[in-house]
C-alpha cells in the first residue's frame, strides 16, 4: 500500500492555481526530492499532504485511508514536518521543545525524558543541550532539534521544506547525510523540498519537478536525466554536474 497517494489535487489562490492537477503516489520508504522554482507550489503540496492546506478539489490518502474526513491534528501527530526556520519555542528548553508532541499526547514524564535522550542521540546531539535554551544552539543544533521534534511521536512520514537551507555548505551536507541515515534505519517515508540540485541527486530516490503546479518531470535522478526531452528539466539536473565541471576547470590539478 503507497504512504501518500495524491489524486487529481487543485487548489486555487484567488484566481491563481497553486496546484492544478496533481496525482502523486509515494511509496512506503521512498525518499522523494520534491524541487521547481519559487512559487511552483512545493510548500502548497506538502501542507496539502498533511492537511494544513485543504485542496479545492482531488483526494489525499495517507497509508491507503482518505483524510477528508480526518481531523488535520491527528493528521499532524503521524507527519513530522520540518522547515527552514524551524521555529522553536524560544521560551522553552531543547528537552521541552522536542517533547511538545508527546505532551499533547498524555505521555507521562518519564516517557518523554526517555524519548527525548533517544532523540537527542539519534540526531547526534549531545545530551548536555537537553537544558539549553534554542539561542545556545548553532543553526544546524537547532535544525536537529527540529527533526528530533518532528520525530517524536514516531511518525513514519517526514516532509521536510527546504530543512537545511539556511545553513552553511558544510553543515548542510553533514546534515543531510544523517538525515538519510536516519531515514533508511527508522524507515521513513520522506517528501524533502529543495532548490539544491546537488542535495536531491546525492540523498534522494526519486526526484519530482513541480512547475506551475503541475508534475512536469518523477523518476530516479539517473533516468530522469537520461530519458526527459524537457529543456528545463534537463538544465536544472544538469546544473550540479557542470558546477563540478566548471569548479574543475577553475581549481585545475587542485581539484
Ligand atoms: P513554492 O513553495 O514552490 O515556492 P508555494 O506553494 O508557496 O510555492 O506557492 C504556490 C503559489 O501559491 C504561489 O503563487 C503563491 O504566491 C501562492 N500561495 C501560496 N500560499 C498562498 C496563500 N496562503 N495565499 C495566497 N496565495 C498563496
Ligand atoms: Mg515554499
Amino acid at each position: 500500500m503507497a504512504a501518500i497517494e495524491l489524486s487529481n489535487i487543485e487548489k486555487r489562490f484567488g484566481g491563481h492555481a497553486a496546484l492544478a492537477g496533481v496525482d502523486l503516489t509515494i511509496g512506503a520508504g521512498e525518499f522523494v526530492a520534491l524541487v521547481g522554482p519559487s512559487g511552483s507550489g512545493k510548500t502548497t503540496l506538502l501542507k496539502t499532504i498533511n492537511g494544513l492546506s485543504e485542496p479545492d478539489a482531488g483526494e489525499v490518502r495517507i497509508a491507503g485511508e482518505d483524510t477528508a474526513d480526518q481531523p488535520g491534528h491527528l493528521l499532524r501527530r503521524r507527519i513530522g514536518y520540518v522547515f527552514q526556520e524551524i521555529g522553536l519555542f524560544p521560551h522553552l528548553t531543547v528537552a521541552e521543545n522536542i517533547g511538545v508532541t508527546p505532551r499533547l499526547l498524555g505521555w507521562d514524564k518519564a516517557r518523554i525524558s526517555g524519548r527525548v535522550d533517544e532523540l537527542l542521540d539519534l540526531v547526534a546531539l549531545p545530551q548536555e543541550v537537553a537544558g539549553r535554551g534554542s539561542s545556545e544552539l548553532s543553526g544546524g543544533q537547532r535544525q536537529r532539534v527540529g527533526v528530533a521534534r518532528a520525530l517524536a511521536a514516531e511518525p513514519k512520514i517526514m516532509l521536510m521544506d527546504e530543512p537545511f537551507g539556511a545553513l552553511d555548505p558544510l553543515t548542510r551536507d553533514a546534515l543531510g547525510g544523517d538525515y538519510r541515515a536516519l531515514h533508511d534505519k527508522l524507515g521513513l517515508t520522506t517528501v524533502m523540498v529543495t532548490h539544491d540540485m546537488a542535495e536531491a541527486v546525492l540523498l534522494a530516490d526519486r526526484i519530482v519537478v513541480l512547475a506551475g503546479g503541475r508534475i512536469l518531470a518523477d523518476g530516479a535522478p539517473a533516468e530522469l536525466l537520461a530519458s526527459t526531452t524537457d529543456p528545463e528539466v534537463r538544465a536544472l539536473l544538469e546544473a550540479p554536474r557542470r558546477q563540478a565541471e566548471r569548479l574543475r576547470q577553475r581549481l585545475g590539478g587542485a581539484a
